[in-house]
Parts: structure tokens; sequence; C-alpha cells
């Protein structure tokens, strides 16, 4: 690696955000050509298709996280990497305003960088449609700290539904545990939460078994809408061999710290209240912009109409700004909120950024030889130079020659429980869809070939056997 201080003679370039794109987009950049600064509150990158498998010690969280200087330690020139949160991107005066949010912070904790190009990358957080009492009481699964206090919270009220003298009321609260959102995120981590209790709390907490119950809630008629019919009536059916509830066309309205109210959809049309006591309770309702970004949005016109995130054009380049992209969930446009369409964002940028270079490199190129053009007195010489010119104007053709960004979907995968998957998968220019313990597999292998690292791969299949073997722990952290 060389280089460490910026060179005056490139232009900065700064990522936002270590998630799906900006990740994508490092790995594929040609660092020598920008000085690079990434800033993100976190100094890894998070697998989360394998998040719903940690609360429960599936998977362990190391297992899913790389560290951002692996990722960057490869590359040709330094890129600088400042732990931070943006809290301000002002696009008039080219600056980002950076906060250090850790709990060390050091007499500098806030500060600008300047930039010529900028990618925001911030990812989404949490939905919670102002619902009183979500932030308050429930938990989520976003990030790794996410899981981490899920994963102390589940085994906590275990332990205290097992207190002396609880009543057995008390203990079916504190052992109720309710996820709401019936997408992905939901149905994944709901299924993997009754894994545990079936395969590991039953047998060493037996105290528990008549009591322990998962129920998952979904304000629409169907979980997985973005499977096929055939797939969300198979995952229902599994979910209830597991014994999870399935409460669909259920909408929670409120939250205290004990009880869910939610409001139901009877088969004749008809709605009712219902009160529902929990004790843990993971709210799993999808995205929301953030106040960064929400920020960022109102000072630009071109921006007002905008609901679901940034809008952006077929190259990925903010509406109404110059110079600035955005990819991944922060941004808008007409494919799903996903790991795939992130990370083909990043790698699309990778290549728009190499190119610019590349045209940056190739006109400066073309002047001088038009320039020795003009100078050049003998007939082989100038026969010389126009036959380089030839060649770089037909390059530079080819790469400013750059498509709009393009998705290809791959497929969508689902674990449902009881070592049970359903994928609806393109393959040649069909779709395959399938569900069951074959899938399974094929869920297991396409998440381990998927994994960022070899050493992800070797860490997360250890954790898997390592399960088989010994079951998962049921202590508290
Ligand atoms: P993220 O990956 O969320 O990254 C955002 C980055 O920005 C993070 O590094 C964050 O720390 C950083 N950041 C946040 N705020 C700031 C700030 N103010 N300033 C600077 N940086 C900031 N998709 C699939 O396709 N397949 C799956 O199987 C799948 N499983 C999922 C499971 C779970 C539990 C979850 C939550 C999501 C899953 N997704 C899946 C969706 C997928 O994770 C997202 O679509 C993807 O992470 C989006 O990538 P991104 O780069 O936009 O954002
Ligand atoms: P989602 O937006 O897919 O689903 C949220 C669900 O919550 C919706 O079905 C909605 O109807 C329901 N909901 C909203 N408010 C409610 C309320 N008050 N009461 C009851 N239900 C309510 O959210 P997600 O599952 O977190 O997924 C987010 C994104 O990440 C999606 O694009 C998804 O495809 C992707 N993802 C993919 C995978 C995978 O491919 N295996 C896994 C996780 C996430």
């Amino acid at each position: 690696v060389e280089q460490v201080e910026p060179d005056p003679a490139k232009k900065t370039l700064v990522i936002l955000g270590t998630g799906w794109g900006s990740v994508a987009l490092l790995k594929k950049l040609d660092t020598e050509n920008y000085n690079v600064i990434v800033i993100s509150p976190r100094n890894f990158f998070l697998f989360t298709p394998l998040l719903p498998s940690c609360p429960t010690g599936t998977v362990e969280h190391r297992s899913i996280m790389e560290p951002l200087r692996h990722i960057i330690r490869h590359k040709k020139t330094s890129v600088k990497f400042y732990e931070a949160e943006a809290t301000k991107i002002d696009h008039e005066k080219r600056v980002v305003v950076i906060n250090d949010n850790s709990d060390i912070k050091g007499d500098v904790h806030q500060t600008e960088v300047p930039f010529d190009y900028l990618v925001v990358g911030v990812g989404a957080e949490n939905a919670t449609f102002g619902i009183p009492g979500v932030k308050e009481h429930a938990c989520f699964l976003k990030e790794i700290n996410d899981s981490q206090k899920l994963r102390t919270k589940i085994m906590d009220c275990i332990e205290s539904a097992l207190f002396k003298g609880q009543s057995q009321e008390e203990k079916d609260r504190l052992l109720h545990m309710v996820v709401v959102g019936g997408g992905p995120t939901g149905v994944e981590f709901a299924a993997e939460l009754q894994d545990f209790f079936e395969d590991d709390l039953k047998k060493w907490i037996p105290d528990i078994a008549d009591s322990f119950h998962v129920t998952l809630v979904e304000a629409l008629p169907n979980v997985l809408p973005m499977f096929s019919k055939t797939l969300i009536e198979y995952t229902e059916q599994t979910l209830n061999e597991e014994k999870i509830s399935l409460r669909t066309k259920t909408m929670v309205k409120k939250v205290s710290s004990k009880y869910i109210e939610a409001e139901i959809t009877n088969p004749d049309g008809t709605k009712e209240l219902q009160i529902l006591p929990y004790g843990c309770l993971i709210w799993a309702t999808g995205n929301a912009v953030r106040p960064v970004v929400r920020d960022f949005m109102s000072r630009i016109p071109e921006q007002k109409s905008s609901r679901r995130g940034i809008a952006v054009n077929e190259y990925l380049v903010v509406d109404g700004t110059d110079g600035i992209w955005a990819l991944g969930d922060c941004s808008a446009t007409k494919y799903a909120p996903t790991a795939q369409v992130a990370s083909q964002q990043g790698a699309f940028l990778a290549r728009l950024f190499n190119n610019m270079a590349k045209t940056e490199k190739l006109e400066t190129e073309i002047k001088e030889l038009n320039d020795l053009a003009v100078k050049a007195v003998k007939d082989e010489d100038k026969e010389s130079v126009e036959k380089s010119l030839g060649s770089k104007t037909k390059a530079l053709g080819r790469v400013k020659k750059l498509s709009p960004f393009a998705y290809t979907h791959q497929g969508s995968l689902a674990y449902i429980g009881m070592e049970r998957a359903v994928a609806d998968v393109s393959w040649w220019n069909g779709n395959i869809a399938s569900g069951g313990g074959l899938t399974y597999l094929f869920w297991r292998s396409a998440y381990l070939s998927m994994c960022f690292s070899t050493r992800n791969r070797i860490l997360v299949l250890l954790d898997w056997i390592k399960v088989k073997a010994f079951g998962r722990d049921v202590s508290r952290e």
C-alpha cells in the first residue's frame, strides 16, 4: 500500500457506509485514481442474510462480520477510514459533517470532510410508523448490537419466568415471544427462535416447555409477499407444523412494556382490538429513511416528491445534484431494498468511477497528441501521432459507453424453520420455485458461498458444526 497523504492532483471520493452497497463499490474500485475516504459508524461489513441466525446462537456474531481493514488492506493505494456518523450532507458547500458517536471520544469528535465526489450508502433505519411504544419496548434486528441485545433479552425472559414464586400467568407472558412483521426478516427469525426452543431450550430448561411460545404477527393476509403463492402456502403450513402462532390480518397499533394492542380483521371484515401480553417483542416491519438522508433530501427541490428514499437517475446520480450518487436501501428505485440490489449497484458504481478515471486519462492523452500533431513537421511523425490518436479516440468511445444500471435478479431465498427453506430462483430463462429439506441444503450452500471471505465461510461452517454437535448455548451473555 502506497501513499498516505491525499494527492492534490486527484479528486477526493467520499463513500458513506460500510454495508452491501458501499463495500461492493470499494471491492471493485481502482483506488489509485482517487483519494478515497470511507465514513461509517461501524468498522466492519455485516453479512445480513445470516443475521436472523445470530440471536439464538446458530451462528456467532463475529462469524458474519468482516473488518473493513481486511477489505481495504488489499487496495493498491491507501484508503482512509473514519469511524463516524455523517450527520449532515451539504451538497452546496460540498462537505459532509461527521460525528464520532462511539463511547470513547477524543478532543475532536465532530468535523467536516470535503469531497469532490460523494457516494451515499447509509442504508435505512427500522420503520416503526410512529406506533407508540415501539422504540421504547421492542427489539430490532438490523445491526449486530440488535442481535446481541436480543440474545440477552430472550435468556433474561426465560430466567425471569422461572423466578421463585412467579405466577403461571406471568410465566406465560414472559415466555411469549412476539415477532411483528411477516416479511423475510420476521419469518426467518421466528423460525430460528422456534428451532432454538425445540432443539435446545426444551432439553436444557424443561420447566419452560409448556409455556414458551412464538407468535408471528402480520398486517397483510399473507407472509412473504415476494414469494409465489405455492411457497407462501408451504411456508404458512410449515409455521403451523412448528407450532408458531401465525396471526395475519393483525395490525399492531400500540405497544406498552408488557402488552401489545393489535387490530384484527375478522373473516367477515369487522375489526376488533386485541391485547396480547408479551415478554420479548421483535419488531421487523421493514425500512424507514434515516434522519441524515431526510435532511439532505429536504434541501433539494428535485427530491421533494420522493418518499421512500433518495431519488436517483439511471446512473444512480442523486436527482438535483452534481457529483453525488446514492445506492442501496437509502435510495428509491424500482427495485426492492435488498442486498442483491445494493451490491450490484456498488459494482456498477465501481465500473463508473473506474471509467471516469480512464476517460480523464485518455482525454489528457488525446489533448497532448493533438498538440503534438500540430507541432509535427515530418510526415512519418504526423502519421504515427495520428495513428495513436485514432486508437486513443476509439478507446475513449468504448470507455464512455457505460450503459445505465440494470439489475439482474438471481432469486429469493428464505429459511422457514425445521430445516426447511423456500426458494424462487431464476435458472437459465425460467424460474424454479421450491421448498423443503433439499432447498434448505441449497439455502445453506448458497449463503455459505455468498459469505464475504473464506474466513467468514469457515467460521460460519464451524458454527453450524458446533451447533450440530453440542447444541446452542443457553447462557445469558
Ligand atoms: P446497509 O447494508 O444497511 O449498510 C449501511 C451502512 O451505512 C452501514 O455500514 C451503516 O453502519 C452505515 N451508516 C448508517 N448511518 C450512517 C451515517 N449517518 N453515516 C455514515 N454511515 C452510516 N437482502 C437480501 O438480498 N437477501 C437476504 O437474505 C437479506 N437478509 C436480510 C436479513 C436481515 C436481518 C436484514 C435486516 C436485512 C436483510 N436483507 C437481505 C436486506 C439487506 O441487508 C439490505 O438490503 C442491504 O443491507 C442494503 O445495503 P446498503 O448498503 O444499502 O445498507
Ligand atoms: P418487509 O418490508 O419485507 O416486511 C415487513 C412486514 O411487516 C410487511 O409484510 C408489513 O405488512 C408488516 N407490517 C408493517 N407494519 C405492521 C404492523 N403495524 N403490524 C403488523 N405487521 C406490520 O421487511 P423485512 O422483512 O425487514 O425486509 C426488508 C427488506 O430486506 C426487504 O426488501 C426484504 O426482501 C429484504 N430481506 C430479504 C431476506 C431474504 O431474502 N431472505 C431476508 C430479510 C430481509
